[in-house]
């Protein structure tokens, strides 16, 4: 089994943790959005946001489903983390490393906390991960309004 790691930051740009993800589910990730992009984004200018996306997620896949070892992407590569989310929603992470406590830790262990904040149509929400500890871990929006 192959695993890909990436390490999360905080709002100071501290790095927090480490994510360990089994590499092909990332795989499947880019492949529903490669799906949904022949589908819905071929008709758009060729400025359009989603194209640049699209070929970067491509060289992404290109190079997990190729990889032989492991791949750390660190704190390099935004189009690992935001679509890793995905993953980090369904609870389907391998383990988090967190820094504070020099420690791994399993999806069982670590704590999830929902968060909103606003009101009306400025309003936002997501899940606040941490350990046992309370050490912020990762963060994701889940809506926003
Ligand atoms: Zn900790």
């Amino acid at each position: 089994m192959l695993y890909y790691t990436f390490d999360v930051k905080n709002n100071s740009s501290e790095i927090v943790s480490k994510i360990k993800i089994e590499t092909e589910k990332l795989i499947e990730v880019y492949d529903d959005e490669i799906k949904s992009y022949h589908k819905y984004c071929k008709k758009l200018p060729d400025d359009a946001p989603r194209h640049i996306e699209y070929q970067n997620i491509n060289c992404l896949r290109k190079l997990l489903s190729e990889a032989k070892t492991d791949i750390d992407f660190a704190e390099k590569n935004d189009y690992v983390q935001s679509f890793s989310i995905k993953i980090m929603i369904r609870k389907d992470f391998h383990s988090i490393f967190c820094k504070k406590c020099s420690q791994e830790y399993s999806p069982e262990e670590i704590i999830y906390e929902t968060w909103s904040q606003g009101e009306s149509l400025f309003a936002s929400g997501g899940k606040t991960l941490s350990c046992k500890n309370n050490h912020f871990l990762f963060g994701y929006m889940e809506w926003n309004s």
